[in-house]
């Protein structure tokens, strides 16, 4: 049994890595009650914090294995490029996990600790 890891918000690095990160909220479909949010890289971000940030683990919201919050979209070259967050354990690994309630509520708690409210800021 591996040992329990932090929540996001409990982690001693997370925040403080999220001071390097730009969050963009964006509602493409009008009236979706499930806004999403962009997460990139600052131009100026030293390349030890990426490094760092992608190293951090978290307990997944619903199911407590250790996962990466911080992952960097596959589409993108290495190096600079988007990352997302999430919360919860990969598709690939667990699918329930990224969909049940508990994950939704966590990327709230998120969001909510950094200045953004669900729905409330175009
Ligand atoms: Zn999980």
């Amino acid at each position: 049994m591996e040992p329990q890891r932090p929540k996001p918000l409990d982690h001693p690095v997370f925040m403080a890595v999220m001071q390097f990160v730009k969050v963009e909220h964006y509602d493409r479909d009008r009236g979706h009650k499930d806004p999403r949010f962009r997460f990139e890289w600052l131009p100026d971000t030293p390349p030890d914090i990426e490094r760092s940030a992608l190293e951090i683990e978290v307990a997944c919201a619903k199911c407590g294995r250790p996962i990466r919050p911080f992952r960097r979209r596959k589409d993108t070259a290495p190096g600079r490029g988007h990352l997302y967050l999430a919360v919860s354990c990969p598709l690939d690994v667990r699918i329930g996990c990224s969909r049940s309630k508990v994950a939704s509520r966590a990327y709230d708690e998120i969001y909510t600790a950094l200045g953004y409210k669900r729905g409330k800021h175009e």
